[in-house]
């Protein structure tokens, strides 16, 4: 175990009869990009604010680089917050902004190199005299993260940082604040919904529902190896497609594949082993990949009453001429069955 890091040990939180948070064991490793991932209500906005001590735990310890903080008040752990709110002071111009919660700890000259520091480290030189509301969104949000920044905090927690941003605004966002972290080495736990946003930024990924940790893994691992249905349909795109495995004394009732392993099969003119047959009911562009309504074919290649929907990667399927009513047949690489 990483003992720099910040281990959550068993926390348990209820409202009421409501039980938000169930023995929650997870290290966050130290200098690295955590994600607490999960729908709406899962409990992650609740564990942090366990972390940053805006809520007491019912059960269980925070501990940070080996030291019980559990009990600590919020002021005394050196944690700084960004919420999706920018919350800044909209009556102090940008510089003063960052420099409220330094005032006090450093001389004033030290204050005002600090301030030009963050400023450059954000991309926001010269906007210092402007006031909050003579700013964008995502320019709003570059400044509250200086602010945290500027207090050198040992774990940064973010709220949903980028949510309240337009998709482009959003997307650049996302790389200089991964990009900050990977430079200045801080420590993040970042709260998001968006599983694109925790694949792309995170180093660990922590993925909840109902108040329990799902899986924890690096990206690549709980892309590839999903530990549940829940895991797999959340991350990325999945087909969940009826099947009986009689291989390998499974008893699945269904078996998992991602759209971009997923072929189409030109030379089949019968379903064959390895194969999904059928014929084509209807298909849905979708950007990325195409969503084909299959009428499954029997073994003879006549058709039966079941249909399922399958993804495959745009890829596979863009040069397809998909009005064809001849049968079609979709090849599904083994080695990626899940
Ligand atoms: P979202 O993405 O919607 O913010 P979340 O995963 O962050 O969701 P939480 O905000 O942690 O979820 O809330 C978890 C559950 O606990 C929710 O059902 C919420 O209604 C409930 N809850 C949170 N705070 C309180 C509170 N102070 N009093 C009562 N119930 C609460």
């Amino acid at each position: 175990m990483n003992s720099g890091g910040l281990v959550i040990e068993s926390i348990s939180k209820s409202f009421g009869t409501y039980t938000a948070l169930q023995h929650i064991n997870v290290t966050i490793p130290k200098g690295k990009f955590t994600c607490l991932l999960g729908p709406s209500g899962c409990g992650k906005t609740t564990l942090l604010r366990i972390v940053a001590g805006l809520e007491q735990s019912d059960q269980g310890r925070i501990i940070h680089e080996g030291q019980d903080i559990t009990g600590l008040r919020p002021a005394k752990r050196n944690f700084g917050i960004v919420f999706q709110s920018y919350a800044l002071f909209p009556n102090l111009t940008v510089k003063d902004n960052i420099a409220y919660g330094l005032k006090g700890k450093m001389p004033r000259k030290q204050i005002q190199e600090r301030v030009r520091e963050m400023l450059e480290l954000v991309g926001l030189a010269g906007t210092e005299a402007r006031y909050p509301a003579q700013l964008s969104g995502g320019q709003q949000q570059r400044v509250a993260l200086a602010r945290a920044i500027a207090l050198s905090p040992d774990v940064l927690l973010l709220d949903e940082p980028l949510s309240a941003l337009d998709a482009k605004v959003r997307d650049k966002l996302r790389h200089q604040l991964r990009e900050l972290q990977q430079k200045l080495g801080i420590t993040m736990i970042m709260v998001t919904h968006d599983q694109e946003e925790a694949l792309t930024m995170a180093d660990q990924i922590v993925v909840m529902d109902h108040g329990r940790i799902m899986q924890c893994g690096t990206p690549q691992n709980v892309y590839d190896q999903p530990s549940s249905p829940f895991v797999a349909d959340f991350i990325g795109a999945i087909n969940f497609i009826p099947a009986e495995v009689i291989k390998q004394n499974k008893d699945n009732k269904q078996l998992a594949i991602r759209p971009e392993h997923i072929s189409l099969d030109t030379t089949a003119a019968v379903p064959e082993e390895g194969l999904i047959s059928g014929y084509v009911q209807h298909v849905e562009f979708r950007g990325t990949s195409y969503r084909i309504d299959l009428q499954l074919a029997d073994v003879q290649g006549r058709p039966t009453d079941y249909r399922i929907a399958i993804d495959i990667a745009s890829e596979a399927a863009r040069r397809k001429d998909w009005t064809s009513p001849s049968l079609m047949s979709f090849r599904l690489n083994p080695e990626h069955i899940l």
